[in-house]
């Protein structure tokens, strides 16, 4: 069978060059003898690797040694812990922007230890927007403001970082290295790799050193503190070492298309193929609003649930999978990554516009 266009939202596509040269390497890295998944993470070639791949990140980031990379487990969803656990005190405020259901999750996880404030819901617009957040409205005490940069469900994504007077936290495990943000503004910012960094299995945490903490509450499990990780180099315990492999090959990759401002423009262009067909349709209904509209994640609708059900079912005939949109929310779903080729969305576009003459 020859490779499929995989819209999925994670795992996601990636691109058949980091792939196959995987492959190469697989049974036997760099004619070392083994594979890397063979290897031990205390060996000199896994030290070189996971030193490599955190200096590539920082690298394409621009960050400098005021920033510390973190390879953890346990997905996006526990950062949702650790976050509040690492930046605040019991019952300290904080707040949450919540902006969708990966948000809302992080905003009631916090609700546990914190004094955990929604300084923004859109929940009863049906996430359909990013409202503003205003800054006269934050007190300064907060031990930081957690959004959510790109709404993976919903297709909406923040164009601009909000400018906040408390430190800003960011989930960006849908449009890490595929929007380009200054990283340098972040407290954390925190990614599951699955998206659009390799493999499901690693988790991704950019902090500033300023933010790990060696002064925490001994109810805090040492497997759930930032400074442990980090004074270990990511290697407290076994790391998902295979996936941090892949995650540096993914870099590297990154690096030769150009840097995350030459990806964020493919992205942007790819994601008007999809747009304009929306906004010049009478036929498909775009979910989110224009002014949120992510360029990672594009969500819509068909006139009816038996069309959209004849769509994801016609895409698939012809190579086009995982179009079908969350469960929460229905409709289809676009999951346009780097990896996804600008050839490959096109293709998409192409079918809409044919479905939508046959079936309008
Ligand atoms: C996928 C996703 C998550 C959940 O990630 P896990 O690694 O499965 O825990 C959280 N936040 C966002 C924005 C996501 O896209």
């Amino acid at each position: 069978m020859e490779r499929v266009l995989n819209f999925a939202a994670g795992p996601a596509t990636m691109p058949i060059e980091v792939l196959s040269n995987i492959q190469k390497n697989l049974c036997n890295y760099n004619e070392e003898g083994l594979s890397v998944m063979e290897m031990s993470h205390r060996s000199k070639t896994y030290d070189r690797i996971i030193n490599d791949t955190k200096n590539s990140l920082k690298a394409i980031l621009n960050l400098d040694d005021n920033f510390e990379i973190l390879f953890l487990q346990g997905g996006a969803s526990t950062q949702f812990a650790m976050i509040p656990l690492n930046l605040a005190d019991e019952n300290d405020l904080t707040y949450y922007a919540v902006t969708g259901n990966f948000a809302s999750k992080a905003f009631e996880e916090a609700k546990k230890w914190t004094n955990a404030v929604d300084i923004t819901n859109s929940k009863s617009d049906k996430y359909k927007y990013i409202p503003e957040i205003n800054n006269s409205k934050i007190d300064k005490k907060a031990r930081y403001l957690h959004i959510t940069a790109n709404n993976t469900i919903f297709g909406t994504m923040y164009d601009k970082l909000p400018e906040v007077d408390v430190p800003l936290v960011a989930d960006v495990s849908s449009n890490v290295l595929g929007k380009d943000y200054d990283y340098t503004k972040f407290a954390l910012a925190y990614a599951g790799a699955q998206k659009n960094l390799g493999p499901a299995g690693l988790t991704v945490v950019i902090i500033n050193k300023k933010f790990i903490r060696e002064d925490l509450s001994n109810k805090v499990p040492t497997m759930l503190r930032y400074d442990i990780h980090a004074k270990n180099n990511s290697m407290y315990n076994t790391p998902p070492t295979f996936a941090i492999y892949v995650a540096g090959e993914m870099f590297k990759w990154v690096m030769k298309e150009g840097g995350v401002k030459a990806l964020e423009e493919r992205n942007i262009k790819k994601a008007r193929l999809l747009y304009d067909i929306l906004d010049n349709s009478t036929f498909y209904i775009p979910f989110a609003d224009k002014k949120s509209r992510s360029i990672m994640n594009v969500t819509f609708n068909l006139p009816t649930e038996e069309l959209e059900a004849k769509f994801v079912e016609e895409a698939r005939n012809e190579g086009m999978i995982n179009l079908k949109g969350h469960r929460v929310l229905g409709g289809i779903r676009a999951s346009i990554y780097n990896a996804m080729t600008f050839d490959g969305v096109k293709k998409l576009a192409e079918f809409m516009q044919t479905f939508e003459k046959n079936n309008r």
